[in-house]
């Protein structure tokens, strides 16, 4: 004699005995599945660090460290950070080309495509503001890398060696390699840091780059009398305007010059 099969219950009969449970077997229920997460949470992070371990070894170069770490990270993860890569690549764009979009005469001339310097300087703060920064100019929150002199020395990558050249040994080591400043760049300069470090995406603007830029801009009225103006925003398009309203008075001399003909 063959055993019963279980019955199945049809899904609104199920439905209905769960909202008959009491509040105790629902709360049991909500710190079950705050467990799990908890667990997956911390599963990801001890698959993190093993990984830190065995790739900082071998990894020779920067990019090495990257790649290698990226294949550790489930898809949906690495889907998120390219996505939010791109966003602070179109911010870099802007920032480096952006009075670029401003020609009315181009033939492909697009007024929603181009932004002013108030409105974009406006975007920036609000993204910066919602994102932060990834940690890589003069501030850093920990301790450690506030000691670091000169401060790039924290993002040596072997690239720096001339310049690392009688700093303390692990100063002049890749970062990766280096427990103290790895440590310190993961857990206590924010998240765009940490993923930044571990994983080379940028997911917020990078300090440097944004102090940089916002220096130039701020000290712009002295560029008048200086020659190297060139990756200032406002001389940039300050330069490109005179150049396109030269052509159109070459242009319109040009047509008077023909009607008087
Ligand atoms: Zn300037």
């Amino acid at each position: 004699m063959s055993r019963s099969q279980p019955i199945k219950l049809p899904d609104a009969k199920v439905k209905e005995l769960k909202q008959l449970a009491s509040p105790a077997e629902q709360a049991e229920e909500a710190e079950k599945a705050e467990r799990r997460e908890y667990m997956k949470l911390a599963q990801r992070a001890s698959r993190e660090r093993k990984a830190i371990r065995t790739i900082s070894e071998f990894a020779q170069t920067e990019e090495q460290w990257h790649s290698e770490m990226r294949k550790t990270l489930p898809k949906e993860v690495r889907d998120q950070y390219e996505q939010q890569d791109a966003e602070v690549n179109s911010f870099m764009h802007w920032m480096a080309w952006g009075w670029e979009y401003a020609d009315p005469n181009a033939p492909d001339f697009d007024p929603d495509l181009f932004i002013s310097f108030e409105d974009g300087v406006k975007d920036l703060d609000a993204f910066i503001e919602k994102r932060g920064t990834i940690h890589d100019g003069h501030d850093y929150d920990s301790y450690e890398l506030r000691r670091v002199r000169p401060v790039h020395a924290i993002w040596e990558d072997g690239s720096y060696s001339r310049l690392t050249k009688g700093l303390p040994r692990q100063w002049r080591k890749p970062y990766w390699r280096c427990p103290i400043r790895l440590e310190a760049l993961t857990t206590e300069e924010g998240e765009p840091t940490r993923i930044h470090a571990l994983y080379g995406y940028d997911v917020a603007l990078s300090a440097y780059h944004v102090e940089r830029w916002k220096t130039r801009v701020r000290v712009h009225p002295n560029h008048y009398d200086q020659v190297d103006f060139d990756r200032c925003w406002l001389c940039q398009y300050e330069r490109f305007q005179q150049q396109k309203r030269t052509e159109t008075d070459q242009l319109v001399a040009g047509t008077e010059r023909q009607e008087s003909i």
